[in-house]
């Protein structure tokens, strides 16, 4: 299986257009060692010619150019087959509806997301131009499917959504109750192999089972938004901590990065990673203690291989 990092920054990128924390203008100025990265999103494939997107971010046809894998093969053609969603956070869906050139998509999410993103949403009519524009798939928490394009032919991938403590997406906050599958981490599978990736890249707490979906996979891409609790609050960028906007900081000692240094995968990958976190910092002390638990910051571009 192939995996590529297309966007590695949490919602905003990196730098964020109305930011000017040190961080993002280091980078902007250049003064600091970091490089710049889009919104969140990976691209899997089980051999390099079939692609399945996981999330769908506001900067996708930046993220489609920067990887020649994605381009089309004919006049009209995709080699994206479909898109897998986590959660309805416009960060991870928006994308979406950049993708309205016509062309028949396919999308895994579950009902509550897809209900999310197709209800009430006027927005939507552009994906419905002609029948069967969008073909939604149903994720079930606890059920394992097997991932295909718009002629149904099998990946050899498989994709299993999990349920991960998180929130609604903002714009339906009040809106409707929470559900455990309106956030959902994925376990994506290959068959011949056995190989399983964990993505999980919005998660507030690491619940029993989110330890046990996490357990022997190969590979594990993981929440890093914030290095810590008050990194918002504390500089008066947001009076929010990083456990109300639902992500589990990485430092501390109840931090996701003691948990993840425990566990056995052989690449443990923080994406996800807000702006004003100091792991950016190539030669910060946050960054040195990440790696130095055999974990890894990811970039755009990043790949990796199961
Ligand atoms: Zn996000
Ligand atoms: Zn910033």
């Amino acid at each position: 299986m192939r995996v590529r990092v297309l966007g590695a920054a949490a919602g905003g990128g990196f730098p964020q257009w109305n930011c000017g924390c040190d961080n993002c203008r280091g980078v902007r100025e250049g003064t600091i060692r970091a490089t710049p990265r889009t919104q969140d999103s990976l691209a899997v494939s089980p051999g390099g010619d079939r692609w399945f997107l996981l999330n769908a971010s506001p900067e996708i046809r930046s993220q489609v150019e920067s990887f020649p894998s994605l381009h089309p093969r004919r006049p009209r053609h995709s080699p994206i087959e479909a898109i897998v969603l986590a959660n309805g956070d416009l960060d991870h869906c928006l994308g979406v509806f950049s993708l309205r050139e016509a062309h028949p998509i396919v999308i895994y999410a579950t009902e509550r997301v897809r209900h999310g993103i197709t209800e009430s949403n006027v927005f939507y009519r552009t994906l419905e131009r002609f029948p069967d524009q969008v073909t939604w798939r149903a994720l079930k928490v606890g059920r394992e499917d097997e991932l295909a394009g718009g002629d149904g032919r099998p990946s050899g991938l498989t994709v299993e959504p999990v349920a991960a403590p998180g929130k609604l997406p903002v714009h339906l906050d009040g809106l409707v109750s929470p559900d455990p599958e309106d956030n959902v981490g994925l376990r994506i599978r290959e068959r011949t192999s056995g190989r399983v990736l964990a993505y999980f890249s919005a998660i507030g707490k690491l619940s029993r089972s989110v330890l046990q979906a996490l357990d022997g996979v190969d590979c594990i891409f993981f929440d890093g938004t914030f290095w810590s609790s008050d990194e918002l609050s504390g500089p008066g960028l947001m009076a929010k901590t990083a456990e109300d906007l639902a992500h589990l900081p990485i430092g501390g000692e109840d931090g996701s990065l003691q948990a993840l240094a425990r566990l056995s995968a052989r690449r443990r990958v923080y994406i996800h990673i807000n702006n004003t976190n100091p792991i950016l910092r190539e030669d910060s002390a946050e960054r040195r203690a990440v790696e130095a638990a055999g974990c890894e910051v990811a970039f755009d571009g990043m790949e990796v291989t199961l």
